[in-house]
Parts: C-alpha cells; sequence; structure tokens
C-alpha cells in the first residue's frame, strides 16, 4: 500500500518544512519517487507529524487504543504489574488499532512505599482493573539490587523506575528508599544496560536521584521547602548531568484538583472522541492523593526553569485507568508546556522527537524517510496554535490508517 500525502506543511520531529509531499510505503515513510500511489491525501491546510509518544502512562485493558484515537502512536509505561505488561504487549505486536508500548514493568519502591498506598484505596478500581493491580515485588536492602533488576529484566522491561517519595507533599509518611538502595539500583540498571527514571515529587528528592546518577526524573518536581536549593540552580543541575524530565503537568493539576483541566471536555474536537466515563473522569478530579495546592504553579515555575536551564523536557501525561485519559490528556499536556514558556514547535519536538532520543526509539519521532510511519495529520497549523494538535484528521500507526 503506497499512500501519498500532497502539499502538506510538516513538522519532522525538530522543525517545520512549510509545504511538501511525503510518502507511506507499506509501514514505513518513504521518498515521493513519482509512481503511480493507491491512496492520494491532500494535505493543504494541513499539518503532518511523527505519532505523539506519551513519556509517562500507566497501561490497562483498553488504554493503548484509546490513545491511538487520539493521535498517541507510542506510550512509555512507568509501572505495569507482569501479567498485564505481557498481554499489552502482545496487543501492540500484534495489532494496528493500539498505540505501541514500552514499559518499566514493576517499580523499584520499599516495602509499603509508594504508590502501595494508592493501590490499596482504590478497592473500585481492582473489580475493572484485574491483574494491572495487585500484590507486587519491593526492595528494601541495597544487596538485593541485582536480584531486583535481573528479575524485571526476566519480566522483558524497557528500562528501570525507581520511587523516591515518602508521601510528605500529600501529607502522608511512607516507608522510602534510601539513598544507598537508589545508588545501588541505579548501578545496577546501568550494568544491565537500562536507563533508570525516578519518580520525585521534591526537590530534595530530585537532588538524591541526582546523586545516584539517575538518567530521568519521571515528574517535574513541584514541591519545595526552605533551605532546598532555588529552583534556578537545580534546574542548572539537572541540566549539568545531562538528565532528561518527564513534565506530566496535566497529572499534578488532576491531583492537585484545579479546574482547569476539564477545558479538554469543553473541547469538542476532544470531547466527540471521549467515552461518557472518560468525561466524567476528567470533569471529576479524581485522586486519592491531594499535592500542596501550590503544586501546578510551583510545577509550572519548575518548568520554566528546567527549559531555560536548557534541560530535555518529554511530554508525559501520566495517565492510568481515570484522569488523566490516555491519548487526550496528551494534548492538554501540550498545551500546558506551551504555557510555562517552550515554543509551540519546542513542545511538539517534546512529543516526538525528545522522548524518541531519551528512549533509545531510533526508528520513531521524526519525519524522515526509513522510519516507521507513525503520523498524525491534523487541520491547521500546531506549529503556531499548538490545539491545533486537537483537529486529528488522520492517524497511522505502522503505516496502517486508523480512520480513512
Ligand atoms: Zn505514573
Amino acid at each position: 500500500m503506497h499512500t501519498l500525502i500532497r502539499d502538506v506543511r510538516v513538522f519532522d520531529g525538530e522543525r517545520t518544512v512549510p509545504r511538501t509531499d511525503v510518502l507511506i510505503a507499506g509501514d514505513l515513510i518513504a521518498e515521493p519517487d513519482g509512481r503511480p500511489v493507491d491512496v492520494e491525501i491532500d494535505g493543504s491546510g494541513r499539518t503532518l507529524m511523527p505519532g505523539l509518544i506519551d513519556a509517562h502512562t500507566h497501561v490497562s485493558d483498553g488504554m493503548l487504543a484509546k490513545a491511538l484515537t487520539f493521535g498517541v502512536t507510542t506510550e512509555l509505561d512507568m509501572f505495569c504489574l507482569p501479567g498485564n505488561l505481557a498481554r499489552q504487549r502482545r496487543l501492540a505486536a500484534e495489532r494496528d488499532d493500539v498505540a505501541d508500548l514500552r514499559s518499566a514493568g514493576v517499580l523499584a519502591t520499599a516495602p509499603s512505599g509508594h504508590p502501595s498506598q494508592i493501590m490499596a484505596a482504590e478497592s473500585e478500581a481492582l473489580a475493572w482493573l484485574g491483574d494491572a493491580v495487585g500484590p507486587f515485588d519491593t526492595i528494601g536492602d541495597a544487596g538485593r539490587a541485582k536480584e531486583f533488576v535481573e528479575a524485571r529484566l526476566a519480566e522483558g522491561i524497557d528500562y528501570l523506575k525507581i520511587v523516591i517519595d515518602d508521601g510528605c507533599t500529600a501529607g502522608l509518611d511512607l516507608p522510602v528508599l534510601s539513598p544507598g538502595v537508589v545508588a545501588a539500583l541505579v548501578e545496577a540498571g546501568h550494568a544491565a544496560g537500562l536507563r533508570t527514571i525516578a519518580h520525585v515529587a521534591t526537590a530534595r528528592d530530585t537532588v538524591l536521584a541526582l546523586d545516584a546518577g539517575i538518567d530521568g526524573l519521571a515528574h517535574v518536581f513541584h514541591h519545595s521547602e526552605p533551605g532546598d536549593p532555588p529552583v534556578e540552580d537545580l534546574a542548572a543541575r539537572i541540566a549539568a548531568h545531562g538528565v532528561f524530565v518527564i513534565t506530566t503537568l496535566t497529572y499534578i493539576e488532576t491531583i492537585a484538583q484545579d479546574p482547569a483541566g476539564a477545558e479538554l471536555v469543553r473541547d469538542e474536537r476532544i470531547a466527540a472522541r471521549l467515552s461518557e466515563r472518560d468525561r466524567a473522569a476528567i470533569d471529576r478530579d479524581h485522586s486519592a492523593v491531594p499535592v500542596h495546592p501550590d503544586g501546578v504553579a510551583h510545577a509550572r515555575r519548575v518548568t520554566a526553569a528546567l527549559h531555560e536551564a536548557g534541560v530535555a523536557l518529554l511530554a508525559g501525561t501520566d495517565a492510568n485507568f481515570f484522569a488523566p485519559v490516555h491519548g487526550a490528556a496528551m494534548h492538554r499536556e501540550l498545551l500546558m508546556l506551551t504555557q510555562a514558556g517552550p515554543s509551540p514547535e519546542a513542545a511538539l519536538a517534546a512529543a516526538t522527537s525528545g522522548p524518541a532520543r531519551a528512549f533509545g526509539l531510533a526508528d520513531r519521532g521524526r519525519v524522515a524517510p526509513g522510519l516507521r510511519a507513525d503520523l498524525l495529520l491534523v487541520d491547521g497549523d500546531p506549529t503556531r496554535d499548538i490545539t491545533a494538535t486537537r483537529a486529528i484528521a488522520e492517524v497511522w500507526r505502522r503505516g496502517v490508517r486508523r480512520f480513512g
């Protein structure tokens, strides 16, 4: 199958070409060669870009299909139990009507540490989520780090996620990994060739993660205390370490119960693709973990400082079974990113070429010959008005057209 998209504006993952033709040959992007094609699509007034990569999600049944509906062609899962992971992986390999998947599998946390308290609180979810929730392996001492990583490798993880969070931003006092265990996990992960990503919520824990040699942070920190390094100093340190940061602004907004995020259900371009349940989830401010009331403002300020310092920001939503909603939330994340400082083009890069580079996904994240035909075609120009990503005309996953 050969599809030609004619006269289209292309955001290639890094920069914008005002008008060109793009050929989809089978499951790959190809150079147009003038030969007859099976399908021709008029791209005038539209923008073609790489399929979106959500750099922080939690998958369960039905979520990868939902993500693709909103132009998210790859999800980077940040905590998934083994049975569920094997099932979602099989789905992503066999089908083209779902987003592709990479996963951290079972995250490393202390016994009864975050997010055990959420899983315990979500009793209603237990029935719906099946094997996506339940008991999981934890780690108490540094001597077990190598064994822990080996067990995860056997389950097929792509990178290692490490939780450093005592729940203080939610007024809790949860067991937390010691600096020694964190350092041992990072070392064991690196020895196994894995990237290491830390879940942190505070400036203090961000420092701990940097000291351990972490590769990336799963959230912008959204809480500082007197005595913590100034935000700008910490941003400079993150930049100097070459550490990437997944923003998850829409998640922080959700758990802070900030009603601004409900604009998504008032935007017909998004609402038309949402189920009744998802609409309610976005409007309801579901959360078992309230954060510091200044969380969203602080997170925006931190994001701005990280951007100024030149840190690689990756767009991620922390989409889960409730809210943020898979796929839909990416469009809110992109808007929130631009409100924090990055240009629309920089925000789009943070959702395409940025995560592909940070996670070593060399086959996607850009529009270029030879890469996977994971593509999103929208009406209008999101390099000027970021909300144009919501005007989805077509999605291709591995060359397969989703809506046409
Ligand atoms: Zn998460």
